[in-house]
């Protein structure tokens, strides 16, 4: 079992379905992302990019290939650095009944005392369980990975929000963000693809919308064998 901060929300995002993370696990083949998907790309990576300029002198590790940046990383912190940008963490755990290695790299981590405190940049103008708990799941989660790779305590988790605010996230030893990791572990697990509700606005941005609504499967009951043509209006049709 490999596992990223990026399938928490591949879990949430467009909206939550089980199916989509089973789907992406056998290799079902996925659509590109849309014109509109593509542009909310190209919105996150400039505020991003904004919010990178104004740190000043960073560590930059963003195109370094992700095993040798977690090894960097762990050098740097060493070294104190004052801002990393795309750091990358790993570190080991037992979801249910299976052992694993998880991964993950946020956007920043800025040296804080004796610590780092972790930031990343949204697009999301509500940061909140309600709006987005991939948010604050994928945010617990580095800082999980922090803490397991240095044995300190992360000095803070912040978002900074499409509206520019800086928003402090509160931490709690990442344990929402393990409890989704082992529910998708879960998922992947499962011998059959799991039930998710199919519905136009869910399913309409996700990428396996033709696999679950181009060849739906019709299943009709047939509560009494019917006396007359007009007795098929009875016939109840359910799309699955
Ligand atoms: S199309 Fe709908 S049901 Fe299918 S994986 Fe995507 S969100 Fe889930």
């Amino acid at each position: 079992m490999n596992l990223t901060a990026s399938d928490i929300y591949g879990y949430y995002q467009p909206a939550v379905c089980a199916r989509r993370i089973y789907l992406r696990h056998v290799g079902e083949p996925e659509a590109e992302p849309g014109p509109y998907e593509q542009i909310l790309f190209r919105l996150g990576k400039r505020h991003e990019t904004d919010h990178l300029a104004s740190l000043g002198k960073v560590e930059d590790l963003s195109s370094v290939d992700f095993r040798e940046a977690v090894q960097r990383t762990k050098d740097l912190i060493r070294r104190s650095a004052p801002v990393i940008y795309q750091p990358a963490f790993t570190a080991e755990a037992k979801l249910g009944s299976v052992r694993g290695i998880i991964g993950g790299a946020p956007d920043f981590i800025i040296r804080k005392g004796n610590s780092y405190l972790i930031r990343d940049c949204k697009i999301s103008r509500r940061i909140n369980e309600t709006d987005h708990p991939e948010i604050l799941h994928q945010l617990t989660l580095y800082g999980w990975l922090y803490e397991q790779t240095t044995g300190e305590r992360i000095a803070g988790l912040e978002v900074v929000s499409g509206t520019g605010e800086i928003v402090a996230i509160s931490y709690e030893d990442g344990g929402g963000a393990l409890d989704t990791l082992s529910r998708i572990s879960d998922i992947q697990q499962q011998s059959e693809e799991p039930y998710g509700p199919v519905g136009w606005s869910r399913c309409q941005p996700c990428g396996f919308f033709n696999h679950c609504w181009g060849r739906p499967r019709i299943r009709m009951t047939w509560p009494w064998f019917p006396k007359s043509i007009k007795a098929l209006s009875v016939y109840s049709v359910h799309l699955e």
